[in-house]
């Protein structure tokens, strides 16, 4: 490594507590949907502490309605927003980057299998603690910080920078298009998801669904003549099981490592109010993943058969078929080439802090790459700390793991961005 290469990853050593802190701060704000706010305020006040001058990439925007990528959602995007600021170039001829992370996190629950409050941050062995540390607050610090670390090292570059503090990476993605739509965009994209020193080659398309169904209401004296929709539902749920299984029978290579790597998951379901009385109403809600090689349309189309296929079986179901309602996730599945420049750079840039060669890494959830790669232009790969039980009780995210991606990162944008002395 060269010289000012070499004092860029020192500052971002002697940044190390700063950037424990702000992940701290970040943690510490429950950014569920729909209370995203603070967390957003947190990263506003950072971007302006580099500097920089953040702009609202409003989520309400029509722009932002009519492109082809957008969820549609039953809640209000009004006044809703995600966060984008550029660093500018400090000189000529270097290529424009882009550091975007999410804000949002999954909700705690359950609670109570929590050893500690999952929104009071906690450092301790070498771990920070809490939800939302992992998946991916410690990955925005790192990101924030390599950016930091540029100034420290009193250095400059020659290509902007922008950094993104996006929110509904976690439901639709349409916060990350809202900074594309805005007109955020770059040479390459990184991601700082938690998935370890890795280079993101291919993930996923995945969505969202809900069916809703009737049945007939009767007290248990009378039940055989009535028909009961919770079990309607369980019928349902085994037809989309062996929808899943003909997606899976299919799999690429890059995916044949994974037992069932289109998964489907039930994530709710309402119905009934009583025991002694048969349901009348049920819906439940839906995960769906699919392969790049299916487009959204397809998949939707898929999952309508399967119930369409599966009403005409039953007596009941033929005359009043479930209804379908896509909303949330209508995310595109990709695959990028491991040799496009920017993926090759992150990989040497590993390769000269660690010594090793980045795995490459076939990812079976959606993330905002998707709007990168598949309605953007830039080169685009997600490469992170090392978080577990993400999703889960007891989140945490290893520390060390956050300084080096800030270490790769500021390698980064040393070499795709040029340095300017
Ligand atoms: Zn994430």
């Amino acid at each position: 490594m060269e010289k000012s290469e070499l004092a860029l990853t020192q500052a971002v050593e002697s940044l190390q507590d700063e950037m424990v802190d702000f992940a701290c701060r970040l943690v510490a704000q429950p950014s569920v949907l729909g209370e995203e706010d603070g967390a957003l305020e947190v990263m506003e006040q950072e971007m302006k502490s580099l500097g920089l001058e953040p702009v609202h990439a409003p989520m309400d925007s029509p722009g932002l309605a009519a492109h082809p990528g957008f969820a549609p959602t039953p809640w209000s995007q009004q006044g809703r927003y995600s966060l984008a600021a550029t660093r500018p170039a400090d000189g000529r001829g270097g290529k424009s980057a882009i550091f975007n992370g999410h804000l949002d996190v999954v909700s705690q629950e359950p609670l109570e299998r929590w050893e500690r409050d999952p929104y009071e941050p906690l450092v301790e062995g070498g771990w920070l603690h809490g939800r939302g540390a992992g998946d991916m607050k410690a990955g925005v610090a790192a990101m924030t910080y390599a950016i930091k670390a540029v100034q420290k090292a009193g250095l400059g570059l020659a290509a902007p920078v922008t950094l993104e503090g996006v929110i509904e990476e976690e439901c639709t993605g349409n916060g990350a298009l809202a900074c594309l739509v805005a007109g955020f965009d770059a040479d390459a994209a990184l991601i700082p998801e938690p998935f370890g020193p890795t280079i993101l080659t291919s993930q996923v398309g995945v969505m969202w669904f809900k069916v809703s169904l009737t049945g007939v209401a009767k007290h248990t004296l009378e039940a055989s003549s009535g028909v009961n929709a919770i079990e309607l539902c369980c019928y349902l749920m085994q037809a989309l099981r062996g929808l899943e299984a003909r997606i899976n029978a299919d799999k690429p290579v890059d995916f044949a490592h994974v037992a069932t790597p289109a998964q489907l998951n039930i994530g709710t379901i309402n119905s009934g109010d009583w025991p002694s009385t048969v349901p009348a109403k049920a819906e439940f809600q839906c995960r769906l993943g699919f392969f790049p090689e299916m487009s959204f349309e397809q998949a939707a189309q898929a999952v309508r058969d399967c119930l369409d296929q599966a009403a005409q079986k039953d007596a009941w179901l033929r005359d009043n078929p479930p209804e379908v309602e896509f909303y949330g996730f209508r995310s595109q599945g990709h695959r990028v080439s491991r040799d496009l420049p920017a993926l090759s750079l992150v990989s040497q840039c590993h390769k000269d802090l660690s010594g090793q060669e980045a795995s490459e890494y076939a990812c079976t959830c959606t993330t905002d790459l998707r709007s990168f790669v598949v309605y953007g232009r830039a080169q685009a790969t997600c490469f992170g700390p090392v978080a577990q039980n993400i999703h889960s009780p007891n989140e945490r995210v290893d520390i060390n793991s956050m300084i080096y991606t800030a270490k790769v990162y500021a390698l980064f944008l040393a070499r795709w961005c040029g340095l300017v002395q």
